[in-house]
């Protein structure tokens, strides 16, 4: 079929739309005029993500696993469908692999039959456990293949050869974000990431579960920065492929993360600590050079500023 008429000029399919990030991706397409089709099969979604939605005429919402092909017309395609959070993510280990493998040469297939634009959702977990610190997108990582997290891992990075292959052997039109540690309002109460662990369990005056000694580092990239850097990559020319990392370089060890969410929880809660997870990677924090240069892009929000809006959500949900 040829290249989507100028009526569909502004549709855009949102796979993992009801997720995390992608509701909030939603809210800031339909925001901008577009109209957005939310494909979703609610593993780790939730309908009340997308709830304000659906009175929104532009809006429309398809319980789909994107494991098998899908048959809609569309003219850019954000593809976020993966569960994220490790719990998750190794609950059914094949099944992920599956969402990331199956899943990109889905929609991969869909963006060429209709010449639309496909931006794929990686992740800084194609690095592994890094050797090279900061994390450059030249650097090629060093990933356990058969390791617990190996699903996701490699998931993602097979997903990443598929999109460059799909350029190479198609000229497709594609985008790659490595997106970095991302948080804020709308994460799941329960889905085991590091943030919302240690919010909800300052909130309920839980001990907080530190895994191994707490020195391991992540980078945290508040939710709105992270959609901005998502839409000036798509929007970007045609010879901007990425990857580009995105994500907030300010690194902190889980020790002082738990100590700046206790003190703006006001919280007493005790620090706690459990075995640290195989393969945890020891330190995470993107160079975002690129994302500057070639998107003007970088983040704006300070953690305390962006875990204060996420502490007001979680004190809001866990009221109700
Ligand atoms: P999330 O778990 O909240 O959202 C993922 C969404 O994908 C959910 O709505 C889930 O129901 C859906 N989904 C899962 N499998 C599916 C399938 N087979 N078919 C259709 N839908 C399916 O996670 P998130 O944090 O919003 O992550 C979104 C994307 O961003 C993922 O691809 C993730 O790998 C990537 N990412 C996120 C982060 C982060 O820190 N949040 C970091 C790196 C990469
Ligand atoms: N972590 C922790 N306590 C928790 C949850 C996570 O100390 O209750 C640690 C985890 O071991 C890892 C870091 O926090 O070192 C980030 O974990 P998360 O699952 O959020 O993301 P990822 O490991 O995928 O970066």
């Amino acid at each position: 079929m040829a290249r989507a008429s100028s009526l569909l000029e502004n549709r855009a399919l949102v796979s993992g739309g009801s997720g995390f990030l992608g509701s909030h991706l939603c809210d800031r397409l339909l925001a901008r005029g577009q109209e957005v089709l939310c494909v979703d099969n609610l593993f780790t979604g939730q309908k009340r993500n997308v709830a304000h939605l659906h009175g929104n005429p532009k809006f429309e919402f398809l319980r789909h696993d994107v494991t098998f092909p899908l048959f809609v017309e569309v003219d850019q395609i954000w593809n976020l469908a993966c569960p994220a959070s490790p719990i998750h993510y190794q609950h059914d280990p094949v099944q992920t692999t599956k969402t990331s493998v199956h899943g990109a040469i889905n929609m991969l297939g869909l963006a060429k039959r209709l010449g639309a634009k496909i931006l794929q959702a990686s992740t800084s977990e194609v690095y592994g456990d890094p050797a090279v610190h900061p994390q450059t997108e030249e650097y090629w990582g060093n990933v356990n293949p058969i390791g617990p997290r190996s699903c996701y891992d490699e998931g993602k990075r097979c997903a990443e050869t598929l999109f460059f292959d799909y350029y190479r052997q198609h000229s497709l039109r594609i985008k790659v974000i490595r997106i970095f540690n991302t948080y804020g309002p709308r994460m799941h109460p329960n889905d085991g990431r590091v943030v919302s662990n240690f919010i909800v369990q300052a909130l309920k005056g839980q001990d907080i579960t530190i895994y191994g000694d707490g020195l391991q580092t992540r980078s945290f990239c508040y939710v709105d920065d992270l959609v901005d850097g998502m839409i000036r990559l798509m929007d970007s020319p045609d010879d901007v492929t990425g990857p580009i990392n995105v994500g907030n370089p300010g690194e902190f060890t889980m020790i002082e993360l738990a100590e700046t969410v206790l003190k703006l929880v006001g919280s007493k809660s005790k620090l706690v600590r459990l075995p640290l997870p195989a393969d945890d990677p020891k330190q995470r924090k993107p160079d975002i050079s690129r994302a500057r240069n070639t998107l003007g892009w970088e983040p704006k929000v300070q953690l305390e500023d962006g875990l204060g809006e996420t502490i007001a959500y979680f004190r809001k949900l866990l009221n109700e």
